[in-house]
């Protein structure tokens, strides 16, 4: 990275990095995207898309994130790894601070860090992810028509991912290491009523099987007032234990919600002129592929026209 001052940089390669990318290529505002610890976002976590416009057939995730990336180099994105450590916001242009004597200065900035699902960290978890193991019942509950699917959590994500995996499930049983719920009361009342949802509760996952078949085939539980341990079948885990907006590094400078998430006004506007969030960082309502694309278009076409206002 050298020390020039940029128009922009993008932070993130998900799916919002990667469309404002584009954007501001195309733009020619010769964008410098950022790839932190998770290339590509939430979509290369995934398998077959097949609610992206477009793909009549889906497209694999991981294929749909490297064509945009393609697409953002084609006209001009340069992307390098990087980790942003700390960033000053009180004066244009800002500087952010990738740690190792790694800076950049740039006129604009448009976080696209996304948001990271919360794992159980269980020994076979992470091997098992797209095997039947996933975070987004939307993108996955398809594939287990007329199986049964485990939701582990206890709050409105896990009562939502519940409800909407009864419809190709043969049973859903929701999972939750209390007997008390975080979930609204309309939303438990609803999974509660639902014919084919089951609850067990002051349960733990202890591990996912099976690794040797590379697929799910049963959870390990353990019921935490008694004690026992048992292998529970089922064909897919799916977590609704809540997402981490990756902004922590902004706290302080950019007005953000309870939990964390970015607050922006006009769709990708934050609190301070010349710095746009798009994606899941800022959004926790809908959280799909299409939408952070869309917001990443517009944090892109936002930037352009703040340098054209405020000179480059
Ligand atoms: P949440 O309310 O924080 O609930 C997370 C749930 O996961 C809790 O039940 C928690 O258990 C459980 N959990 C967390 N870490 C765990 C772990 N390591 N092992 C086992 N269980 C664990 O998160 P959320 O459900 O994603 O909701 C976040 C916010 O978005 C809430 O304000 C919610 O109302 C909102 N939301 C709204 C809707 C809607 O209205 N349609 C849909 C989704 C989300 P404990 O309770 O024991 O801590």
């Amino acid at each position: 990275m050298e020390d020039s001052v940029r128009d922009t940089v993008i932070l993130g390669t998900g799916c919002a990095g990667l469309t404002a990318a584009i954007y501001a290529a195309r733009a020619n505002l010769k964008p410098l995207v950022v790839e932190g610890h998770e290339p590509g976002g939430q979509l290369s976590l995934t398998t077959l898309v097949e609610n992206f416009p477009g793909f009549p057939d889906g497209i694999q995730g991981p294929e749909l994130i490297q064509n945009m990336r393609q697409q953002a180099e084609r006209f001009g994105a340069e992307v390098v790894p990087g980790h942003l450590a700390n960033a000053d916001l009180t004066r244009r242009p800002f500087t952010l601070d990738f740690g190792g004597g790694k800076t950049e200065r740039t006129r604009t900035l448009i976080i696209a860090s996304g948001a990271s699902a919360r794992w159980l960290g269980l020994p076979n978890e992470q091997a098992l992810i797209g095997r039947g193991v996933s975070s987004c019942a939307t993108c996955d509950g398809f594939f287990f028509k007329g199986q049964p699917i485990a939701v582990i959590g206890g709050g409105d994500s896990a009562m939502e991912e519940a409800l909407f995996l009864t419809r190709f499930a043969s049973k859903v049983t929701v999972i939750h290491r209390r007997d008390h719920f975080r979930a609204s009361k309309i939303m438990l009342e609803r999974a509660r009523t639902h014919e084919k949802i089951e609850f067990l509760t002051d349960t733990v996952v202890e591990d996912v099987l099976d690794t040797a078949k590379k697929e799910v085939t049963a959870l390990k539980l353990r019921n935490l007032k008694t004690g026992k341990i048992w292998d529970f079948p089922t064909s897919a885990m799916f977590l609704g234990i809540g997402h981490e907006p990756n902004a922590k590094m902004f706290t302080g400078q950019l007005d953000m919600d309870q939990d964390g998430y970015l607050k922006t006004h006009h769709f990708v506007m934050t609190n301070v002129p010349g710095v746009f969030a798009c994606g899941d960082v800022q959004d926790r309502r809908y959280r799909q592929a299409i939408t952070a694309a869309g917001s990443g278009c517009a944090a892109a076409m936002e930037a352009e026209k703040f340098l054209e206002e405020h000179g480059r």
